[in-house]
């Protein structure tokens, strides 16, 4: 087994002994493409759309947020090509019947014509073209003959793109501007695989920042950077992170330009994330089929308004395979003491608890007492400290280093005489002696 696959092993074990991330329905068996979320998985999802939402929209001063609605009417999906054009080329084994999506086929041979006979790549069987497969999940709107067929949205975007008028109506925002929506999608991919790298549902943090034509190089410049400071504050290392030019041919049928940022999974160097040019594709799409435009009014003083379409850029990110390159980056073992020991090395902004306070002994009433004073008062300024009694101090500190906590809290006996604590460090392991008083003014500063 690959170094690389071992880790992965690793990083699946604890995600499910720690409560990070479960297999969807496990107990039935599981179901492809589709897991859950334990608590310290949802508190580490939050961390990360907080810091999203922090640093593309609440720090600037050109975003604004958005909230639509999963299902859409479905001229929505004719409009946008998705109805027609969202479509996979699968192809399958005669022998062994594993489909596989043909553009992810290793020879460029079949991935560019998906041609029959071929070998397959799991028993060497031959390969058969089956179909275009539109991945679109259908559903049924409404009972009996007045119901209407239409889709979960493959992804979030559209919900801004049919909100740009009201955007405009309601915030008169002045171009440049985005809107910034996170939010699930659902897909029906062919081979959902590699843990929840590709998923059926999932979550996607998109902005469409509404540019004047002329200025969409400025711009996705721009967001090209943004992209790369993002990866860096969630902890990435950008040794990790690669920029790709896609070929026009592999392009998204409404992108004039797109980098993929692919990350080093262990099954590969795969898109972790997408910066797509869209031009005016969707907004112009949208104006025409529905009759209402999509367009900017620009005051241009006495000679009047200049009304016009704008363009988009496009920076997409997926939660989960945010979630997943977080862990891959933050997996670390070392030694310590003589023995292994296993830690995420989370950026203390993402970690899911900050502190853990623990009083040494929990069978000494007065220890208990005295660390849940400080734990309730630390709870106040630091919501996410935690208390953990759980076995000896050594289990809880393991414990803490799994799930990432920056920094662990004892009350011992000479806390009751002298009001001071041990904090302990992650990522060296250390121990200082500190005043208890002073943790919330330390902690705050350490982890904000
Ligand atoms: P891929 O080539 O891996 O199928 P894509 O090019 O179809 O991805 P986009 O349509 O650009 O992906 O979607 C934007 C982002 O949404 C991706 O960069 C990725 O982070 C995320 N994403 C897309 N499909 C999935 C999926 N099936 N599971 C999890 N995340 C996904």
């Amino acid at each position: 087994m690959s170094d690389n696959l071992t880790k992965l092993d690793k990083i699946v074990s604890l995600a499910k002994r720690r409560g990070f991330v479960y297999q969807g329905s496990e107990i039935y068996g599981g179901f492809a493409g589709f897991w859950d979320y334990g608590h310290y998985g949802v508190e580490l999802k939050q961390n990360i759309e907080r810091l999203w939402w922090r640093m593309f929209v609440e720090e600037r001063n050109d975003m604004f947020k958005m909230d639509a609605a999963i299902i859409m009417n479905p001229a929505v999906w004719r409009a946008s090509g998705h109805a027609e054009g969202f479509s996979d080329p699968l192809v399958e084994c005669e022998k062994c019947k594993t489909r596989f999506r043909a553009d992810h086929l290793p020879s460029p041979r079949l991935r560019q014509a998906g041609v029959e006979g071929d070998a397959c790549p799991e028993c060497g069987g031959a390969l058969i073209r089956a179909e275009q497969f539109n991945m679109m999940f259908q559903t049924q709107v409404g009972a009996g003959k007045d119901s209407v067929t239409t889709y979960l949205r493959p992804e979030t975007a559209q919900g801004m793109f049919v909100n740009f008028k009201n955007t405009v109506d309601a915030l008169h925002p002045s171009l440049p501007f985005g809107i910034a929506q996170i939010g699930k999608a659902f897909r029906n991919e062919i081979a959902p695989r590699d843990f929840f790298f590709r998923a059926r549902e999932f979550s996607q943090m998109e902005v469409e920042y509404f540019v004047r034509e002329k200025e969409w190089k400025k711009h996705f410049e721009k967001w090209r950077k943004a992209v790369g400071e993002w990866c860096d504050a969630i902890g990435l290392s950008r040794e990790h992170v690669h920029e790709v030019e896609v070929a026009p041919e592999d392009r998204a049928h409404y992108s004039k330009r797109t980098i993929d940022f692919e990350y080093d999974f262990p099954h590969g160097r795969k898109e972790l994330y997408g910066l797509a040019y869209r031009g005016d594709f969707d907004l112009k799409n949208h104006s025409e089929a529905s009759g209402v435009p999509s367009t900017y009014h620009e005051e241009l003083g006495v000679s009047g308004k200049n009304i016009f379409i704008p363009h988009v850029i496009e920076p997409s990110f997926g939660l989960e395979r945010t979630i997943f390159a977080v862990l891959l980056d933050a997996y670390t073992e070392d030694n310590f003491g003589g023995e292994t020991r296993v830690y995420l090395k989370l950026k203390p902004v993402l970690a899911p608890v900050k502190a853990a306070v623990f009083p040494l002994l929990r069978n000494k009433p007065e220890l208990v007492k005295k660390a849940q004073k400080i734990y309730k008062s630390l709870r106040k300024k630091i919501p996410a400290t935690m208390w953990d009694d759980n076995g000896n101090i050594g289990k809880r500190y393991r414990r803490q280093d799994e799930i990432g906590t920056p920094y662990c809290i004892t009350i011992d006996f000479q806390t009751l005489e002298d009001d001071t604590v041990t904090l302990r460090d992650r990522d060296t392991g250390k121990q200082e002696r500190v005043a208890a008083k002073a943790l919330k003014k330390l902690l705050h500063k350490a982890i904000v």
